[in-house]
């Protein structure tokens, strides 16, 4: 069985500056590092769900662990043993229909912040108020976080740029209104593999809607499943999510990032410092 090239699809920047090219030993140690100073709420109930193995999901009776990535519910472990983070902005995750749902890292934003993000599976996916909603996904188009906000007021004021899809009937954008909350209604991110990625991207209605397209600043992927011949800027759709908002919060809202998202990377630091474990224990034998 081939391996899948699984989620790799946030690929902000392929150059790599001179520091990126120091030896494997220290890459692997940086490539951990940023999930060392999280802060996180006690993995200690993840490990004692993991003691007990994997568990039947009381809704479709699969065998999963920690939670059900079909049913979106929590398996072994209880909702209050689970941090509940609030997002500044909406989150849309649209799944290609063929990725494997137990590989995908989508589910851990919706587990972990319900009220904030939703999933949806392409191609039934939204329709779209290109004025409020941006795309993170990497392209010749695509502005940084920080240009985010003026881009899309520079859009909104150009009677030049086409707007098929207006949206009508929301009494929040009224003019007049000063408001410092950005302008941004929803953030969309698309789960799937970098060239079913590429298909979903260049859908006619993602292009239709013309969203103003997002992208990070070089962050290296701490994913375990981190391919060989892939870059290590391609992000799982959690990290890009993590990511996405502490530049948010920094750059939009112009606060002090203090943590406050840092456990959308609850389930994933466990997850890769389980495999790490393992790997190293691998090494030894
Ligand atoms: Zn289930």
């Amino acid at each position: 069985k081939p391996f899948t090239p699984q989620i790799f699809e946030y690929h902000y920047n392929n150059k790599k500056t001179k520091k990126q090219k120091t030896k494997k030993k220290e890459l692997t140690h940086i490539r951990s590092e940023p999930l060392q100073s999280l802060k996180l709420a006690s993995h200690e109930v993840l490990e004692q769900a993991q003691q007990k193995g994997r568990l039947k999901c009381a809704k479709c009776g699969g065998s999963r662990m920690f939670f059900c990535y079909t049913c979106c519910s929590l398996v072994g472990v209880g909702p209050q043993d689970v941090p509940r983070v609030k997002l500044p902005v909406k989150i849309d995750i649209i799944k290609h229909p063929n990725e494997t749902d137990g590989k995908s890292t989508a589910i851990h934003a919706k587990i972990l912040a319900p009220d904030d993000v939703n999933i949806y599976t392409y191609p039934c996916i939204p329709e779209y108020d290109q004025d409020k909603v941006i795309l993170v996904f990497p392209g010749p188009k695509a502005v940084t976080v920080q240009n985010m906000i003026q881009s899309l007021t520079e859009r909104a004021q150009d009677p030049s740029e086409p707007r098929r899809k207006r949206f009508r009937g929301s009494k929040e954008g009224a003019e007049g209104k000063e408001s410092n909350a950005p302008p941004i209604q929803k953030v969309v991110f698309i789960d799937s593999t970098w060239n079913q990625t590429n298909k979903i991207s260049t859908d006619e209605r993602l292009q239709g809607t013309n969203l103003l397209q997002v992208e990070l600043k070089t962050r290296k992927t701490c994913f375990w499943r981190h391919q060989k011949g892939k870059p290590d800027t391609y992000l799982s759709t959690i990290e890009a999510i993590y990511y996405f908002l502490k530049d948010f919060h920094e750059l939009c809202l112009e606060r002090v990032y203090t943590g406050e998202y840092d456990n959308v990377l609850f389930f994933y630091s466990y997850l890769h410092t389980v495999i790490n474990k393992a790997k190293t224990a691998a090494g030894r034998k």
